[in-house]
């Protein structure tokens, strides 16, 4: 089977404006840790693959994304396996040597790549940052606290070896991508708040920060937890606060892509403002202007702010 598992277009921010992103996400055996209690990916995976069929899975997303979305070549391409570009039994060394030449054909200016700490190694960056000029390789540390991380998100792996890692990526002459996650099961809204903000400062040395917005995907554990209404995905106002109190401090590039915004599974408001703040953080993301994300408001800010207050008193979800 030579199709990805998914691709799609969008926009992110490079060299201080709007840059056009081709997003290609391959289809190989996954995520060797498959643990974390809010993700789902697993199921986007398959069985082990020809490193001829990954190449086509590659060719065959980008032929369908240059016929369908721009006529112009993409400036970003982000290759993603819903795991780790560098478990070699997700994909060979060779496979990344291919797909990287390929993506320099097309052209790109950047290429961003996801691992886990575990697999990124001095050898293995700079193997692939021969094939690639300007390579960003994205961690998701989730939070700068080894408690939440080990307990309520199940990582398995430590602020430690991240940092190890991160050192590793910016010293083979490739940039990072931090990926925090906004409010991770058992925290209040409040606490999630402050922990998202916390984390930032904790790695204000990565060129980007990318905030994700919790949201709640099928056969997980956080679904379980949210069909027993013991958790509720966060506010966009605490997205909002967020980005705004990272971006005092944070001088590199912030970014956030609220997926899944105004379903009851992602992050959202009250229903009646959820697409103008939704668009508002998308904007801000390919824009840095913090303007954009004080524009919008409506009459549930005054509940999501005594959300913050009440939610600390209880022993569960304020319910919406
Ligand atoms: S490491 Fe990433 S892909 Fe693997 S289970 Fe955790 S969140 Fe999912
Ligand atoms: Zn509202």
């Amino acid at each position: 089977m030579d199709l990805p598992a998914k691709f799609w277009a969008e926009q992110d921010f490079l060299g201080g404006r709007a840059a056009r992103s081709f997003v290609v996400v391959l289809r190989t055996i996954g995520c060797r840790w498959r643990r974390c209690t809010m993700c789902g990916y697993w199921q986007e995976s398959g069985t082990p693959q020809s490193p001829e069929a990954l190449v086509r899975q590659f060719e065959f997303a980008i032929r369908k994304l240059k016929g369908r979305c721009y006529a112009e070549p993409p400036e970003i391409l982000k290759i993603y396996t819903s795991g780790s570009f560098f478990d070699d039994d997700e994909l060979p060394p060779a496979v990344r040597a291919e797909i990287l030449d390929r993506a320099a054909e097309l052209g790109v200016r950047k290429v961003v790549v996801e691992s886990r700490p575990e697999f990124i190694t001095p050898e293995r960056v700079r193997a692939c940052v021969e094939h690639s000029e300007n390579l960003e390789v994205a961690i998701g540390l989730e939070t700068s606290d080894d408690f939440i991380r080990e307990k309520f998100i199940n990582k398995g792996f430590s602020l430690k070896d991240f940092l190890r890692a991160a050192k590793v990526v910016k010293g083979e002459g490739a940039s990072l991508r931090t990926y925090l996650l906004m409010k991770p099961p058992f925290l209040s809204e409040r606490a999630a708040l402050e922990d998202v903000v916390r984390s930032a400062r904790a790695v204000a040395f990565s060129d980007v920060i990318s905030l994700n917005l919790c949201n709640v995907q099928r056969n997980t554990f956080l679904e379980k937890l949210w069909q027993e209404r013991c958790y509720r995905p966060p506010w966009l106002w605490s997205a909002v606060e967020a980005l705004k109190r990272i971006k005092e401090f944070y001088r590199g590039v912030l970014i956030s892509d609220p997926v899944g915004a105004g379903s009851q599974r992602g992050p959202h408001n009250c229903g009646r403002c959820d697409r103008k703040i939704a668009a508002a953080i998308r904007r801000f993301s390919v824009t840095q202007d913090l303007n954009v994300l004080a524009e919008p408001t409506c009459d549930c800010m005054e509940h999501w702010l005594k959300i913050l207050g009440l939610e600390e008193l209880t022993f569960c979800v304020v319910p919406d």
